[in-house]
């Protein structure tokens, strides 16, 4: 072999004994064509599963279905929408290894994903007001990443999803065109006045707490639907999570239950 500079590197060729100059070189070697949209897809793969979780993520998974039964989740169709729903597949890939403890973790712009075992609460809460079988029609107003919504999505027929901050709303359609969801919309949009077009909803879950529930949000709720949304409490000054049911006669009544930690309900979009 020549020991000229344009000299085809040996075979096997480890990266990390190449040296810089060659690097550039060599890379082209490395890399036989394929078409794009193959090279795409397994992109795409990639991305869903990350390194270090990969054939271990029903394990982590499955530990934190043990976790939330024993803190007392127990509606076995919240547990099974949970269990489907690739938590790691929402969140960047430096922080996919935590994607299955109980925190919630950054999702840029200053935003979260939720707790799993918040959002495990929120959601039985909820659908507690739906008899076992129903396929409800939900709202949920901040979509952030899209797990919620891609959770709420094994549970119902129909979800609309509403999220202000247009880089959230691109990733959330993002990570949801991966997991071919299809009977779930995305609306960029301020999730403030609701979302008229397909209302009434069985169900309205907020991901992001105000000094009050939007009238729009009752005013789209069905008789026999149930609203669930986080809230600032004058008498603490901290958020509590608050429940609001439509009767079957129009009525509403509305109970207060646990503290909670959202990020604030704003109005417009950005
Ligand atoms: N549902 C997400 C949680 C996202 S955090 C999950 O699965 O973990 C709450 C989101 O609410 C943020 O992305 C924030 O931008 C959004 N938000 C706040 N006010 C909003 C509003 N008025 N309309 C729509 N989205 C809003």
């Amino acid at each position: 072999m020549s020991a000229g500079p344009r000299a085809a590197p040996k075979f096997p060729l480890r990266l990390d004994q190449v040296k810089p100059a060659a690097r550039a070189e060599a890379t082209p070697l490395l890399r036989p064509q394929r078409p794009l949209q193959q090279a795409a897809v397994e992109q795409r793969g990639r991305a869903a599963t990350p390194a270090g979780l990969g054939l271990d993520s029903h394990h982590v998974r499955e530990r934190m279905l043990a976790r939330l039964q024993a803190e007392g989740v127990r509606d076995a169709r919240v547990l099974a929408a949970m269990r489907a729903v690739p938590r790691h597949a929402f969140v960047d890939t430096a922080l996919a290894n935590q994607a299955y403890e109980d925190t919630s973790l950054p999702i840029g712009l200053g935003q979260t994903i939720s707790k799993p075992s918040v959002v495990a609460r929120m959601v039985e809460l909820m659908l507690a007001a739906q008899p076992v079988g129903a396929r409800p029609s939900l709202l949920e107003i901040g979509s952030g990443c899209g797990y919620q919504a891609a959770v709420l999505a094994q549970l119902a027929r129909q979800v609309i999803s509403i999220e202000r901050l247009r880089p959230l709303y691109d990733k959330a359609r993002s990570n949801l065109a991966a997991l071919h969801v299809t009977n779930l919309r995305l609306v960029y949009g301020d999730g403030r006045i609701g979302h008229a077009p397909n209302a009434p909803y069985d169900g309205i879950i907020a991901a992001a707490g105000g000094e009050d529930i939007p009238a729009p949000w009752l005013d789209q709720l069905a008789p026999g639907g149930r609203l669930v949304a986080p809230m600032l409490d004058a008498r603490s000054g901290g958020q509590v999570l608050v429940v609001i049911d439509r009767h079957a006669d129009g009525s509403l009544q509305r109970s207060l239950h646990e503290a909670v930690r959202f990020v604030p309900l704003k109005s417009g979009i950005d």
